[in-house]
């Protein structure tokens, strides 16, 4: 993965940065440092290649480029279009799709362009149809007035927050549930699992413009055959948000029903979660809605980064390889070996396990917050992250769980064993902390108190492991 080159690159390009700002060498110094000694298990990260992430730092990030491929607003784009182009294309191979847009900056943008698009899709080209203008400009103020009633008061169905959707699904506070008429579903209370027949309901009552399917905390898979049979018994438009999942779909591990790709008529994802690119977003969409996907910046999006495009259109060439999919499918496997590791050792999982590359851990079983768990868990060198669990009593800040994920240590060359020893230490952890109180002495849902020796005990146990598993082994700074 890494050689000596790359250690000369990194260690000159380190000092060039230092001669105007050597703090921000240090931190990026530091934060190799950082994450070498400790275990990710943040679900939503990972470690891209140097090959990825040497792409990022050039001068394609000097250059200006709104519009598409072949058609931009500013002249010499000739090699912003060849990346642009290629990670398209890598995209459009990799997971089938007939139409992909590389441009988003992050996820979150991916979705708006998503929502964008379908809105335009849907109900701008209809309304200019029945006003009888061929595009905007045609309009007059009565008309925008009648265009805005209609691309506003739409309705949009996702998952909720706590069952383990994402805010950009119609949280209300968001902006996609400030937008759109929302409504959520959930998971059942009992197994914790989606219940597609209590979702065909709502869509039936609801008739939704927009059905999303996709999460960023549920630990299983998704039938999307079902869910588009649902988005088209009502009419809707099936959008999948795969940020999470991308590298299980790329890596042919979901495969048939639990492909998006097919099924969704627009399928949002980033780039740099299990998917392991730069962090980015990427639009794939069926033929009939990529003139209004392409129209996503600059009506949504701001100017696209030639430097991201690229390292996109690297991370994906790495994710067409056929040891891709060796890792994925690892991805999966040890996310089944960390939840039987919790589970043979009496811990409450939302769901009772996993089949996908996170667990989600009900930590209220010991005594504590995820808030509180997830400090204890750093002091001891475990990174993870608080997370709702379905009807949380502690809400969306304190919370009751611990969310995990799998694709960063799997990069490293975490397996079996592994990841059944990092459930025992954070078991280890979780069981020496107890709540803390408040400076007046009330109970406090932040505050704990880890027993001594216990963070520096699980410290040296993980790093022996992370020892034989180096994070971009070869690469020297010194
Ligand atoms: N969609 C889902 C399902 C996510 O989990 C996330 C991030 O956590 C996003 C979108 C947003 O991605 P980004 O942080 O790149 O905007």
């Amino acid at each position: 993965m890494t050689d000596a080159r790359t250690s000369a690159i990194y260690r000159q390009a380190l000092e060039v940065i230092a001669e105007v700002e050597p703090r921000v060498a240090e931190a990026t110094r530091q934060e190799l440092a950082d994450q070498r000694g400790s275990l990710k298990l943040i679900a939503s990260e990972n470690y891209a290649s140097p090959a990825v992430l040497l792409t990022m730092g050039t001068w394609l990030s000097d250059k200006y480029a709104e519009g598409t491929v072949g058609h931009r607003f500013y002249a010499g784009c000739q090699n912003i279009d060849t990346v642009e182009a290629l990670a398209a294309e890598h995209a459009r191979e990799l997971f089938g799709a007939p139409y992909a847009y590389a441009q988003p900056h992050s996820g979150i943008d991916a979705n708006l362009v998503a929502f964008w698009s379908i809105l335009a899709h849907r109900i701008e080209g209809p309304t200019l149809a029945r006003l009888g203008a061929k595009n905007v400009n045609d309009l007059t103020e009565a008309d925008w007035e009648t265009l805005r009633g209609e691309l506003g008061n739409q309705r949009l169905l996702g998952m909720s927050l706590d069952a383990g959707g994402h805010l950009t699904h119609g949280f209300r506070p968001n902006i996609s549930g400030k937008m759109f008429h929302q409504q959520q579903y959930g998971t059942d209370p009992t197994t914790g699992l989606l219940d597609y027949d209590v979702v065909a309901a709502k869509a039936r009552e609801f008739r939704p413009l927009v059905l999303i399917a996709g999460y960023s905390a549920y630990p299983r898979r998704v039938d999307f055959a079902r869910m588009r049979e649902i988005a088209d018994e009502v009419g809707a438009t099936l959008m999948v948000d795969m940020a999470h999942f991308a590298g299980l779909v790329a890596g042919k591990v979901f495969t048939g029903d639990e492909d998006p790709v097919p099924f969704a008529h627009v399928t949002t994802t980033t780039t740099h979660k299990s998917l392991r690119g730069p962090r980015g977003g990427l639009v794939l969409a069926q033929e009939e809605y990529a003139p209004s996907v392409d129209r996503g910046c600059p009506m949504v999006l701001g100017g696209p980064l030639g430097h991201v495009m690229a390292a996109k259109a690297v991370a994906l060439a790495e994710a067409r390889r056929p040891e891709f999919r060796v890792y994925a499918q690892q991805v999966a496997d040890n996310a089944k070996s960390l939840a039987d590791g919790f589970l043979s050792r009496g811990a409450t999982l939302v769901t009772g396990g996993t089949d996908n590359h996170l667990v989600l851990l009900d930590v209220s079983s010991f005594g504590l917050t995820g808030r509180q768990a997830e400090s204890a868990l750093l002091d001891a060198g475990v990174v993870t992250n608080r997370n709702a669990v379905p009807a949380d009593p502690h809400g969306a800040w304190y919370t009751s769980g611990i969310r995990l994920g799998t694709p960063a240590l799997t990069t490293r060359g975490f397996g079996h064993d592994e990841f059944d020893r990092v459930a025992e230490l954070m078991i280890e952890v979780l069981r020496s902390t107890s709540p803390g109180t408040t400076s007046t002495g009330a109970p406090s849902k932040a505050t704990y108190r880890l027993a001594d020796g216990v963070a520096d005990r699980v410290r040296a146990a993980a790093a022996e492991m992370l020892d034989n598993h180096p994070l971009y082994p070869g690469l020297d700074l010194a």
